[in-house]
């Protein structure tokens, strides 16, 4: 039986200030599902605060991103080491918002697809591989355009990006590994995947997985899904036999409706 695990990816919100104050309201409404894994991946910036704000309770704290070199003259970068030094358990990868979709050189700036950053599946890999290699459980997230979408590419797509991310890896570390399913039409546009589809594109990544890993390390691998999970869609999505939790994004950042999202699992 996979443990629940529902993330708040909080992206660029929160002082430190507005970070205790939905914490604060958080806690008291996430009592009542001790079984549930809840993670919060707050900036970097205000990571050393929340980890003091949740110290001693079940919460577990996450990284947005992580750079695979351990150390040096990588302006800007955070390597995994620091992340577990500041309490992280957690590090998203390859979050749709990080990656260009066509790649490092020419990451694609359009801001209709989300894409800044440049990384393509060969980063995310490395990312991933850092991530566990230091002992950080990588949430990896994986998704579909919806130019790909539309062209029937979502399966390939999807198979593509988990293969390219899991290279090199061994079974135990791919057991340890969360997946999230982002369709990238679905971030942040309130336009939530239908239940059915959401559910099937997760068992194409675990079918994935068990080509690749064989069929216990399928099993055991945790699929979030995310895109718009909100208090009412919470509840039929994560009701799914291969949606192990969610990754959220707005909603997270109301203490009332990541509370509702919790107690929906
Ligand atoms: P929204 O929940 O705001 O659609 O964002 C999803 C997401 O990108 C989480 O990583």
């Amino acid at each position: 039986m996979r443990t629940k695990i529902i993330a708040g990816n909080w992206k660029m919100n929160g002082t430190r200030a507005e970070a205790e104050s939905l914490i604060n309201e958080l806690m008291p409404l996430i009592v009542g599902k001790p079984s549930v894994e809840v993670v919060l991946c707050p900036p970097f910036p205000i990571l050393a605060k929340v980890e003091e704000l949740i110290e001693g309770s079940r919460v577990a704290l996450g990284g947005q991103d992580v750079f695979w070199k351990e150390k040096g003259a990588y302006t800007g970068q955070t390597s995994a080491k620091m992340l577990i030094d500041l309490g992280c358990k957690y590090v998203i990868v390859g979050h749709s918002e990080r990656r260009g979709r066509f790649g490092v050189p020419e990451p694609d700036f359009n801001e209709d697809i989300l894409a800044h950053f440049g990384d393509n599946n060969t980063v995310v890999n490395r990312k991933t591989k850092a991530a566990l290699a230091a002992g950080l459980i990588p949430i990896v997230c994986v998704g579909e355009t919806l130019a790909e979408r539309k062209a029937e590419d979502t399966d390939p797509v999807i198979i593509g990006q988990v293969s390219i991310a899991l290279q090199d890896l061994t079974e135990e570390q791919v057991c340890a590994t969360v997946f999230a399913y982002e369709p990238v039409w679905a971030i942040g546009t309130g336009e939530v995947c239908a239940s059915d589809e959401a559910d099937r594109v997760c068992g194409v990544i675990r079918d994935t997985v068990g080509r690749l890993f064989g069929s216990a390390t399928a099993e055991a691998v945790r699929i979030q899904y995310g895109g718009s999970v909100k208090p009412d869609n919470a509840q039929e999505l994560l009701g799914k036999p291969n949606i192990d939790g969610a990754l959220v994004g707005g909603a997270s950042l109301k203490a009332k409706d990541f509370a509702a999202i919790v107690n929906a699992s």
